[in-house]
Protein backbone atom coordinates (compact mmCIF):
# COMPACT_ATOMS: atom_id res chain seq x y z
CA UNK A 1 0.00 0.00 0.00
CA UNK A 2 3.16 2.31 1.15
CA UNK A 3 4.13 1.85 -2.44
CA UNK A 4 1.24 2.40 -3.95
CA UNK A 5 1.21 5.66 -2.33
CA UNK A 6 4.60 6.47 -3.04
CA UNK A 7 4.38 5.85 -6.77
CA UNK A 8 1.18 7.74 -7.21
CA UNK A 9 2.83 10.84 -5.49
CA UNK A 10 5.46 10.15 -7.43
CA UNK A 11 3.38 10.32 -10.76
CA UNK A 12 1.89 12.82 -9.71
CA UNK A 13 5.15 15.30 -9.41
CA UNK A 14 6.05 13.82 -13.47
CA UNK A 15 2.47 15.15 -14.56
CA UNK A 16 2.84 18.33 -12.68
CA UNK A 17 6.43 18.79 -14.10
CA UNK A 18 4.43 17.65 -17.55
CA UNK A 19 1.96 20.75 -16.78
CA UNK A 20 4.88 23.47 -16.70
CA UNK A 21 3.40 27.05 -17.07
CA UNK A 22 4.41 28.45 -20.65
CA UNK A 23 1.91 30.75 -21.22
CA UNK A 24 2.48 34.65 -21.44
CA UNK A 25 1.70 35.48 -17.83
CA UNK A 26 4.36 33.29 -17.04
CA UNK A 27 7.17 35.27 -18.57
CA UNK A 28 4.97 38.78 -18.17
CA UNK A 29 3.48 40.88 -15.60
CA UNK A 30 -0.57 41.34 -16.02
CA UNK A 31 0.23 45.43 -16.17
CA UNK A 32 2.71 44.24 -19.07
CA UNK A 33 -0.04 42.14 -20.63
CA UNK A 34 -2.76 44.77 -20.73
CA UNK A 35 -0.82 47.07 -23.17
CA UNK A 36 -0.04 44.39 -25.71
CA UNK A 37 -0.99 45.27 -29.14
CA UNK A 38 -3.57 42.28 -30.16
CA UNK A 39 -2.59 42.85 -33.25
CA UNK A 40 0.96 41.99 -32.75
CA UNK A 41 1.16 38.15 -33.24
CA UNK A 42 2.50 36.20 -30.20
CA UNK A 43 4.96 33.44 -30.80
CA UNK A 44 2.77 30.73 -29.99
CA UNK A 45 0.04 31.78 -33.04
CA UNK A 46 3.26 31.49 -35.31
CA UNK A 47 5.60 28.41 -34.09
CA UNK A 48 2.52 26.60 -32.67
CA UNK A 49 3.26 25.93 -28.88
CA UNK A 50 3.90 28.33 -25.96
CA UNK A 51 7.53 29.61 -25.71
CA UNK A 52 9.64 26.89 -23.45
CA UNK A 53 7.21 24.07 -23.89
CA UNK A 54 9.37 22.87 -26.72
CA UNK A 55 12.86 24.01 -27.58
CA UNK A 56 12.80 26.57 -30.57
CA UNK A 57 14.01 25.00 -33.94
CA UNK A 58 15.99 27.69 -35.94
CA UNK A 59 13.53 27.45 -38.81
CA UNK A 60 10.50 28.43 -36.82
CA UNK A 61 12.74 31.13 -34.87
CA UNK A 62 13.42 32.49 -38.13
CA UNK A 63 9.43 31.84 -39.42
CA UNK A 64 8.78 34.09 -36.31
CA UNK A 65 10.89 37.05 -36.75
CA UNK A 66 10.41 37.75 -40.17
CA UNK A 67 6.51 37.77 -39.42
CA UNK A 68 7.16 40.27 -36.35
CA UNK A 69 9.20 42.12 -39.02
CA UNK A 70 6.20 42.39 -41.66
CA UNK A 71 3.68 43.43 -39.43
CA UNK A 72 5.10 46.02 -36.83
CA UNK A 73 6.31 49.10 -37.99
CA UNK A 74 8.99 49.39 -34.99
CA UNK A 75 10.94 46.16 -36.61
CA UNK A 76 13.26 45.57 -39.87
CA UNK A 77 14.65 42.40 -40.77
CA UNK A 78 17.82 41.35 -42.81
CA UNK A 79 19.35 38.50 -43.66
CA UNK A 80 22.94 38.99 -43.75
CA UNK A 81 24.37 35.85 -44.74
CA UNK A 82 24.25 32.26 -44.60
CA UNK A 83 25.60 29.61 -42.37
CA UNK A 84 27.68 26.08 -43.35
CA UNK A 85 24.11 24.55 -43.67
CA UNK A 86 23.11 27.49 -45.05
CA UNK A 87 20.58 28.85 -42.84
CA UNK A 88 20.06 32.40 -42.62
CA UNK A 89 22.22 34.57 -40.19
CA UNK A 90 19.07 37.10 -39.70
CA UNK A 91 19.34 40.30 -37.68
CA UNK A 92 16.45 42.85 -36.41
CA UNK A 93 16.90 46.13 -36.28
CA UNK A 94 13.80 47.47 -33.71
CA UNK A 95 13.50 51.20 -32.67
CA UNK A 96 10.40 53.81 -33.16
CA UNK A 97 8.84 54.35 -36.51
CA UNK A 98 10.03 57.96 -36.27
CA UNK A 99 13.43 56.79 -36.19
CA UNK A 100 13.29 54.11 -38.84
CA UNK A 101 12.17 56.79 -41.52
CA UNK A 102 15.55 58.02 -40.58
CA UNK A 103 17.73 55.31 -39.57
CA UNK A 104 20.27 56.07 -42.53
CA UNK A 105 20.79 59.29 -41.08
CA UNK A 106 21.07 58.35 -37.23
CA UNK A 107 23.60 55.57 -37.89
CA UNK A 108 26.01 58.13 -39.89
CA UNK A 109 25.63 60.23 -36.38
CA UNK A 110 26.36 57.53 -34.48
CA UNK A 111 29.99 56.48 -36.54
CA UNK A 112 30.58 60.52 -36.76
CA UNK A 113 30.69 60.46 -32.82
CA UNK A 114 33.28 57.58 -32.99
CA UNK A 115 34.99 59.83 -35.53
CA UNK A 116 35.36 62.66 -33.50
CA UNK A 117 32.93 64.79 -36.23
CA UNK A 118 30.12 65.41 -33.97
CA UNK A 119 29.52 64.96 -30.08
CA UNK A 120 26.87 63.27 -28.52
CA UNK A 121 23.28 65.67 -28.48
CA UNK A 122 21.32 65.27 -26.00
CA UNK A 123 18.58 63.29 -28.00
CA UNK A 124 21.09 60.91 -29.86
CA UNK A 125 20.05 57.26 -29.30
CA UNK A 126 22.68 54.48 -28.19
CA UNK A 127 22.78 51.42 -30.09
CA UNK A 128 22.37 48.39 -28.16
CA UNK A 129 23.40 45.14 -29.52
CA UNK A 130 21.41 41.62 -28.26
CA UNK A 131 22.88 38.48 -29.09
CA UNK A 132 21.85 34.89 -28.28
CA UNK A 133 22.94 31.41 -27.59
CA UNK A 134 26.65 31.03 -29.83
CA UNK A 135 26.74 28.31 -27.82
CA UNK A 136 24.10 26.33 -29.45
CA UNK A 137 22.99 24.15 -26.54
CA UNK A 138 22.87 27.05 -24.17
CA UNK A 139 19.25 27.36 -25.58
CA UNK A 140 17.46 29.78 -23.11
CA UNK A 141 18.80 32.86 -25.01
CA UNK A 142 17.50 32.30 -28.15
CA UNK A 143 14.15 31.13 -27.01
CA UNK A 144 13.66 34.28 -24.80
CA UNK A 145 14.50 35.95 -28.23
CA UNK A 146 11.27 35.30 -28.96
CA UNK A 147 9.79 36.93 -26.32
CA UNK A 148 11.90 39.64 -26.40
CA UNK A 149 11.02 40.80 -29.83
CA UNK A 150 7.39 40.34 -29.49
CA UNK A 151 7.32 42.72 -26.36
CA UNK A 152 9.72 45.51 -28.34
CA UNK A 153 6.88 45.02 -31.14
CA UNK A 154 3.96 44.90 -29.15
CA UNK A 155 4.13 46.64 -25.60
CA UNK A 156 2.83 50.33 -25.12
CA UNK A 157 3.89 50.63 -22.01
CA UNK A 158 5.23 54.14 -21.37
CA UNK A 159 8.55 52.22 -20.86
CA UNK A 160 8.77 50.78 -24.08
CA UNK A 161 7.33 54.00 -26.42
CA UNK A 162 10.55 55.76 -24.18
CA UNK A 163 12.91 53.03 -24.92
CA UNK A 164 12.14 52.96 -28.14
CA UNK A 165 12.50 56.62 -29.04
CA UNK A 166 16.04 56.54 -27.74
CA UNK A 167 17.41 53.24 -28.55
CA UNK A 168 18.25 51.95 -32.00
CA UNK A 169 18.26 47.74 -30.64
CA UNK A 170 19.88 45.20 -33.02
CA UNK A 171 18.18 41.78 -31.85
CA UNK A 172 20.57 38.91 -33.28
CA UNK A 173 18.45 35.80 -31.72
CA UNK A 174 20.42 33.19 -32.42
CA UNK A 175 24.38 34.01 -33.10
CA UNK A 176 24.51 29.67 -34.12
CA UNK A 177 21.87 28.71 -36.10
CA UNK A 178 23.23 25.45 -37.22
CA UNK A 179 24.52 24.53 -33.01
CA UNK A 180 20.72 25.64 -31.90
CA UNK A 181 19.23 23.54 -34.51
CA UNK A 182 21.41 20.65 -33.49
CA UNK A 183 20.77 21.04 -29.83
CA UNK A 184 16.84 21.91 -30.51
CA UNK A 185 16.63 17.94 -32.10
CA UNK A 186 18.23 16.56 -29.29
CA UNK A 187 16.16 17.95 -26.24
CA UNK A 188 12.86 17.69 -28.21
CA UNK A 189 13.36 14.18 -29.43
CA UNK A 190 13.97 13.30 -26.28
CA UNK A 191 11.37 14.56 -24.21
CA UNK A 192 9.13 12.45 -21.92
CA UNK A 193 5.38 13.01 -22.40
CA UNK A 194 5.84 13.40 -18.19
CA UNK A 195 8.81 15.57 -18.24
CA UNK A 196 11.81 13.28 -16.10
CA UNK A 197 14.06 15.91 -13.94
CA UNK A 198 16.36 12.89 -13.26
CA UNK A 199 19.66 13.86 -14.64
CA UNK A 200 20.49 10.67 -15.78
CA UNK A 201 17.72 10.78 -18.53
CA UNK A 202 19.01 10.84 -21.71
CA UNK A 203 17.14 13.99 -22.82
CA UNK A 204 20.00 15.24 -20.36
CA UNK A 205 22.87 14.22 -22.49
CA UNK A 206 23.46 15.32 -25.61
CA UNK A 207 25.04 12.99 -27.99
CA UNK A 208 28.67 14.20 -29.36
CA UNK A 209 29.82 16.97 -30.88
CA UNK A 210 26.35 18.96 -29.46
CA UNK A 211 25.02 21.80 -30.03
CA UNK A 212 27.73 23.77 -28.63
CA UNK A 213 29.70 24.77 -32.00
CA UNK A 214 29.08 25.61 -35.48
CA UNK A 215 28.99 22.72 -38.85
CA UNK A 216 32.39 22.72 -38.33
CA UNK A 217 32.69 22.08 -34.55
CA UNK A 218 34.23 25.49 -34.20
CA UNK A 219 33.71 27.91 -30.47
CA UNK A 220 32.24 30.69 -32.62
CA UNK A 221 32.86 32.45 -28.67
CA UNK A 222 36.58 32.47 -29.33
CA UNK A 223 36.40 33.97 -33.15
CA UNK A 224 35.26 37.44 -32.38
CA UNK A 225 38.91 38.99 -33.00
CA UNK A 226 40.29 35.96 -35.85
CA UNK A 227 36.79 36.33 -37.52
CA UNK A 228 37.25 33.33 -39.85
CA UNK A 229 33.68 32.08 -39.94
CA UNK A 230 30.26 32.82 -41.92
CA UNK A 231 28.78 33.42 -38.88
CA UNK A 232 31.53 35.87 -37.53
CA UNK A 233 32.16 37.68 -40.28
CA UNK A 234 28.49 39.06 -40.33
CA UNK A 235 28.49 39.44 -36.71
CA UNK A 236 31.82 41.64 -37.23
CA UNK A 237 30.35 43.30 -40.23
CA UNK A 238 27.13 44.60 -38.03
CA UNK A 239 29.31 45.65 -35.04
CA UNK A 240 31.75 48.09 -36.89
CA UNK A 241 28.72 49.10 -38.85
CA UNK A 242 26.99 50.20 -35.97
CA UNK A 243 29.76 50.34 -32.90
CA UNK A 244 27.13 49.50 -30.09
CA UNK A 245 27.11 51.17 -27.05
CA UNK A 246 26.09 47.87 -24.74
CA UNK A 247 26.70 44.35 -26.28
CA UNK A 248 25.24 41.44 -24.76
CA UNK A 249 25.97 38.02 -24.61
CA UNK A 250 23.11 35.21 -23.29
CA UNK A 251 25.15 31.87 -22.27
CA UNK A 252 24.26 29.48 -19.94
CA UNK A 253 26.51 27.39 -17.45
CA UNK A 254 25.71 24.37 -15.01
CA UNK A 255 22.61 23.17 -14.09
CA UNK A 256 23.74 23.77 -10.30
CA UNK A 257 24.63 27.20 -10.57
CA UNK A 258 22.14 30.03 -10.52
CA UNK A 259 22.74 33.27 -12.80
CA UNK A 260 25.65 35.56 -13.69
CA UNK A 261 25.94 38.61 -14.82
CA UNK A 262 29.78 40.67 -15.26
CA UNK A 263 31.45 42.75 -14.16
CA UNK A 264 33.60 39.20 -13.91
CA UNK A 265 36.70 38.60 -11.26
CA UNK A 266 38.15 42.26 -11.30
CA UNK A 267 41.96 40.30 -11.30
CA UNK A 268 40.68 38.67 -14.50
CA UNK A 269 39.95 41.35 -16.81
CA UNK A 270 41.94 42.56 -19.63
CA UNK A 271 45.04 45.62 -18.73
CA UNK A 272 43.73 47.39 -21.50
CA UNK A 273 40.31 47.51 -20.74
CA UNK A 274 40.19 50.85 -18.65
CA UNK A 275 38.09 50.98 -14.71
CA UNK A 276 35.69 53.16 -16.62
CA UNK A 277 34.81 50.70 -18.73
CA UNK A 278 34.24 48.06 -15.40
CA UNK A 279 32.41 50.74 -13.47
CA UNK A 280 29.97 51.26 -15.90
CA UNK A 281 29.30 47.07 -16.32
CA UNK A 282 28.88 47.53 -12.78
CA UNK A 283 26.16 50.07 -12.91
CA UNK A 284 24.46 48.76 -15.49
CA UNK A 285 24.15 45.54 -12.97
CA UNK A 286 22.34 47.22 -10.71
CA UNK A 287 19.69 47.47 -13.25
CA UNK A 288 19.53 43.43 -13.66
CA UNK A 289 19.69 43.13 -9.64
CA UNK A 290 16.56 45.35 -9.68
CA UNK A 291 14.60 43.16 -12.40
CA UNK A 292 15.54 39.66 -10.99
CA UNK A 293 15.30 41.12 -7.44
CA UNK A 294 11.27 41.33 -8.64
CA UNK A 295 10.90 38.21 -9.92
CA UNK A 296 12.40 36.30 -7.05
CA UNK A 297 15.45 35.08 -8.67
CA UNK A 298 19.26 33.90 -7.60
CA UNK A 299 22.23 35.83 -9.22
CA UNK A 300 25.86 36.32 -8.61
CA UNK A 301 28.45 38.67 -9.78
CA UNK A 302 32.16 39.65 -9.74
CA UNK A 303 33.14 35.99 -8.67
CA UNK A 304 33.48 33.67 -11.74
CA UNK A 305 33.86 34.34 -15.28
CA UNK A 306 37.09 36.50 -16.98
CA UNK A 307 36.88 39.67 -19.06
CA UNK A 308 40.57 38.95 -20.43
CA UNK A 309 40.04 37.28 -23.85
CA UNK A 310 39.01 40.11 -26.64
CA UNK A 311 37.98 37.21 -28.99
CA UNK A 312 34.51 36.93 -26.95
CA UNK A 313 31.59 38.37 -27.90
CA UNK A 314 31.40 40.08 -23.94
CA UNK A 315 34.89 40.92 -24.06
CA UNK A 316 35.34 42.61 -27.82
CA UNK A 317 33.31 45.63 -27.39
CA UNK A 318 35.50 46.53 -24.25
CA UNK A 319 38.05 47.37 -26.36
CA UNK A 320 36.01 48.87 -29.32
CA UNK A 321 34.36 51.63 -27.43
CA UNK A 322 31.70 50.19 -26.44
CA UNK A 323 30.36 47.79 -22.79
CA UNK A 324 30.43 43.65 -23.21
CA UNK A 325 28.35 42.10 -20.87
CA UNK A 326 28.07 38.43 -20.31
CA UNK A 327 25.05 36.27 -18.91
CA UNK A 328 25.37 33.13 -18.20
CA UNK A 329 21.86 31.21 -16.53
CA UNK A 330 22.15 27.75 -14.99
CA UNK A 331 21.29 25.22 -17.87
CA UNK A 332 17.78 22.79 -17.53
CA UNK A 333 19.66 21.61 -20.78
CA UNK A 334 16.37 20.19 -22.06
CA UNK A 335 12.96 20.73 -20.55
CA UNK A 336 13.40 20.46 -16.48
CA UNK A 337 16.19 18.95 -14.01
CA UNK A 338 17.01 18.21 -10.44
CA UNK A 339 19.95 20.50 -9.35
CA UNK A 340 21.28 21.67 -5.97
CA UNK A 341 19.07 24.69 -5.92
CA UNK A 342 15.74 22.70 -6.44
CA UNK A 343 13.65 21.70 -9.68
CA UNK A 344 14.96 23.87 -12.83
CA UNK A 345 12.80 24.27 -15.41
CA UNK A 346 13.56 25.32 -18.88
CA UNK A 347 10.68 28.15 -18.94
CA UNK A 348 12.13 29.43 -15.79
CA UNK A 349 15.58 29.88 -17.51
CA UNK A 350 14.26 31.78 -20.27
CA UNK A 351 12.47 33.93 -18.26
CA UNK A 352 15.95 35.02 -16.34
CA UNK A 353 17.39 35.93 -19.78
CA UNK A 354 14.28 37.46 -20.60
CA UNK A 355 14.39 39.78 -17.30
CA UNK A 356 18.06 40.53 -18.50
CA UNK A 357 17.42 41.52 -22.28
CA UNK A 358 15.23 43.66 -20.18
CA UNK A 359 17.10 45.07 -17.56
CA UNK A 360 19.78 45.97 -20.09
CA UNK A 361 17.42 47.91 -21.84
CA UNK A 362 15.99 50.08 -18.82
CA UNK A 363 19.64 50.22 -18.11
CA UNK A 364 20.59 51.67 -21.76
CA UNK A 365 17.58 54.06 -21.85
CA UNK A 366 18.52 55.73 -17.86
CA UNK A 367 22.35 55.84 -18.85
CA UNK A 368 22.33 57.12 -22.87
CA UNK A 369 24.44 60.30 -21.90
CA UNK A 370 26.74 58.51 -19.59
CA UNK A 371 27.26 55.57 -22.09
CA UNK A 372 27.42 57.99 -25.28
CA UNK A 373 29.71 60.21 -23.70
CA UNK A 374 31.77 57.25 -22.68
CA UNK A 375 32.08 56.39 -26.55
CA UNK A 376 32.98 59.59 -27.45
CA UNK A 377 36.04 60.16 -25.20
CA UNK A 378 37.03 56.07 -25.63
CA UNK A 379 37.68 57.06 -29.69
CA UNK A 380 39.22 60.35 -28.46
CA UNK A 381 41.47 58.97 -26.35
CA UNK A 382 42.30 56.18 -28.84
CA UNK A 383 43.44 58.86 -31.89
CA UNK A 384 45.03 60.66 -29.50
CA UNK A 385 47.31 57.95 -28.23
CA UNK A 386 47.87 56.83 -31.19
CA UNK A 387 49.05 60.13 -32.29
CA UNK A 388 51.57 60.28 -29.81
CA UNK A 389 53.30 56.85 -29.83
CA UNK A 390 57.40 57.14 -30.16
CA UNK A 391 57.11 54.16 -32.93
CA UNK A 392 54.29 55.53 -34.89
CA UNK A 393 53.68 52.42 -37.05
CA UNK A 394 53.79 48.51 -37.32
CA UNK A 395 55.34 46.32 -39.74
CA UNK A 396 54.52 42.98 -40.72
CA UNK A 397 55.10 40.30 -43.34
CA UNK A 398 56.49 37.29 -44.49
CA UNK A 399 59.07 36.94 -47.49
CA UNK A 400 58.44 33.48 -47.86
CA UNK A 401 54.76 33.61 -47.29
CA UNK A 402 52.62 36.00 -49.22
CA UNK A 403 49.52 33.81 -48.09
CA UNK A 404 50.53 33.97 -44.39
CA UNK A 405 50.35 38.16 -44.86
CA UNK A 406 47.63 38.60 -46.72
CA UNK A 407 45.38 36.17 -44.24
CA UNK A 408 46.44 38.75 -40.99
CA UNK A 409 45.59 41.22 -43.22
CA UNK A 410 42.21 40.35 -44.52
CA UNK A 411 41.54 40.50 -40.48
CA UNK A 412 42.74 43.97 -39.92
CA UNK A 413 40.42 45.10 -42.52
CA UNK A 414 37.37 43.09 -41.14
CA UNK A 415 38.25 45.34 -37.88
CA UNK A 416 38.29 48.92 -40.51
CA UNK A 417 41.68 48.49 -39.61
CA UNK A 418 43.52 51.33 -41.86
CA UNK A 419 46.88 49.80 -43.07
CA UNK A 420 49.14 50.54 -46.88
CA UNK A 421 52.04 48.12 -48.42
CA UNK A 422 55.47 49.41 -47.90
CA UNK A 423 57.05 51.30 -51.18
CA UNK A 424 60.48 50.15 -50.93
CA UNK A 425 61.80 46.73 -49.73
CA UNK A 426 64.05 47.44 -46.11
CA UNK A 427 65.54 44.96 -43.55
CA UNK A 428 64.95 45.69 -39.45
CA UNK A 429 66.61 44.01 -37.20
CA UNK A 430 67.90 41.16 -39.52
CA UNK A 431 64.36 40.46 -40.91
CA UNK A 432 63.44 41.36 -44.98
CA UNK A 433 60.08 43.25 -45.65
CA UNK A 434 59.94 42.63 -49.11
CA UNK A 435 57.28 45.19 -51.54
CA UNK A 436 54.15 43.13 -51.76
CA UNK A 437 55.05 40.76 -49.08
CA UNK A 438 54.81 43.18 -46.33
CA UNK A 439 52.03 46.26 -44.78
CA UNK A 440 52.35 48.95 -42.56
CA UNK A 441 49.31 50.15 -39.79
CA UNK A 442 50.04 53.33 -38.93
CA UNK A 443 49.05 53.93 -35.04
CA UNK A 444 47.97 57.26 -35.18
CA UNK A 445 44.24 56.17 -36.44
CA UNK A 446 40.42 55.85 -34.44
CA UNK A 447 41.63 52.22 -33.75
CA UNK A 448 44.94 52.85 -31.79
CA UNK A 449 44.05 50.18 -28.82
CA UNK A 450 42.79 47.73 -30.80
CA UNK A 451 45.43 47.74 -32.97
CA UNK A 452 47.54 47.69 -29.63
CA UNK A 453 45.18 44.62 -28.06
CA UNK A 454 46.05 42.73 -31.07
CA UNK A 455 49.70 43.36 -31.61
CA UNK A 456 51.19 44.00 -28.37
CA UNK A 457 52.75 41.36 -26.49
CA UNK A 458 53.00 42.73 -22.84
CA UNK A 459 49.88 43.03 -20.59
CA UNK A 460 51.73 45.31 -18.06
CA UNK A 461 49.86 48.48 -19.37
CA UNK A 462 48.67 50.02 -16.32
CA UNK A 463 44.69 50.77 -15.92
ZN1 LIG B 1 28.48 29.62 -23.52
Amino acid sequence: MKNIIYLCILSLTFISYGQENTSLDYYFSQQDISTLDKDIPTPESVIGHSVGKWHISHDKLVEYMRKLASTSERITIEERGKTFEDRPLILLTITSKKNHQNINQIQKNHIDQTNGIITPKTDSPLVVYQGFSIHGNEPSGSNSALLLAYYLAASNDDFVNKLLNNTIILLDPCFNPDGLQRFAYWANTNKNINLNPDSNDREYSEVWPGGRTNHYWFDMNRDWLPVQLPESKVRINTFHKWLPNILTDHHEMGTNSTFFFQPGVPSRTHPLTSKLNQDITRKISKYHVKALDKIGSLYYSEENFDDFYYGKGSTFPDINGGVGILFEQASSRGHVQKSDNGILTFPFTIKNQLTAGLSTLDAALNMRNEILNYQYNFYKKSREEGGKQKKSAIIFGDEKDAAKTYHLAEILKRHKIKFHHIKNNFSKDKINYKKNYSYVVPKNQKNFKLINAMFEKKNNVSR
